[in-house]
């Protein structure tokens, strides 16, 4: 049952976060304020052409009034929100199964942070920029995180709910690292807003799991960028951001860490 509540959850929220990607970019008023409208014929849209993922398979990806395509960020980010929400929700089972209340605060707050990543993900592929308040709600969400998994007494597993120092080190090593790449490379390997996304990875995964996140994140960082490369759409100098691998790369890292534990050791 708690499945079906996160999944739909996650969608709600997957749709929710669309509009917060689109309003911090364009600054139109504030987060919540005014009616959803189509963006290029500014059609207000009836509740039916809302419902995440719903109405676009119904609508076959098209406005009901201009007929222009609607963009794939929309469907994809719902997806993946609700993906985010069920992975955290599984992550947290053994917590929710010692004490339901706690856990279910586990997976909520992990949940949170998986939000906060998205809009990263997005924003930095769109838009070549780390927007600073989504770091910061998931800097406090990881620590609130780690938080109630110390509170609660819960017995740690490889990664996740270690000892909480361990956690705050490995965010600390993790932001200094890319702190240090950007600033020796003056910006061109690395921005300093992927020194802050592995600060959120680091506080929330703990020094094995973030290690992972991050070989993870080079490796599909070098597949899609040679690929890139090799298939013409890039030049070999043009700037990728690296911000979507690192987010990537602590989805992966997390899941490895749920169902096959052994080979986050393995990869370290
Ligand atoms: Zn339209």
């Amino acid at each position: 049952m708690s499945v079906i509540i996160f999944l739909v959850l996650g969608l709600i929220v997957g749709s929710f976060l669309n509009v917060v990607i689109y309003r911090l970019h364009s600054e139109e008023g504030g987060i919540v304020s005014g009616r959803s409208h189509c963006r290029r014929c500014n059609n207000d849209l009836r509740w039916i052409d809302n419902i995440p993922l719903i109405s676009y398979i119904f609508l076959c990806g098209k406005c009901r009034y201009c007929k222009k395509p609607i963009s794939w960020q929309y469907p994809m980010v719902e997806l993946m929100c609700c993906f985010a929400f069920v992975l955290a929700l599984v992550g947290s089972g053994r917590f929710i199964s010692e004490n339901a209340s706690l856990g279910y605060g586990i997976a909520g707050l992990t949940a949170t942070v998986f939000a906060a990543m998205i809009v990263i993900f997005v924003y930095d592929l769109k838009y070549m920029e780390v927007p600073m308040i989504a770091i910061w709600i998931g800097v406090i969400a990881s620590i609130a995180t780690i938080g109630v998994i110390t509170l609660g007494f819960f017995q740690g597993v490889e990664f996740f709910g270690l000892p909480a120092f361990l956690h705050a080190l490995s965010g600390a090593m993790a932001f200094l690292f890319f702190f240090l790449l950007s600033y020796l490379s003056d910006e061109t390997w690395m921005g300093y807003g992927d020194g802050f996304i592995a600060l959120v990875i680091g506080l929330l995964l703990g020094p094995l799991a973030t290690f992972v996140a991050i070989v993870v994140a080079v490796w599909l960082g070098t597949i899609v960028g040679l690929s890139l490369v090799i298939f013409g759409s890039k030049g070999m100098k043009s700037a990728i951001p690296f911000g979507p691998f690192l987010v990537g790369g602590m989805f992966v890292s997390y899941a490895i860490g749920i169902f096959a534990p052994h080979w986050l050791s393995v990869l370290w």
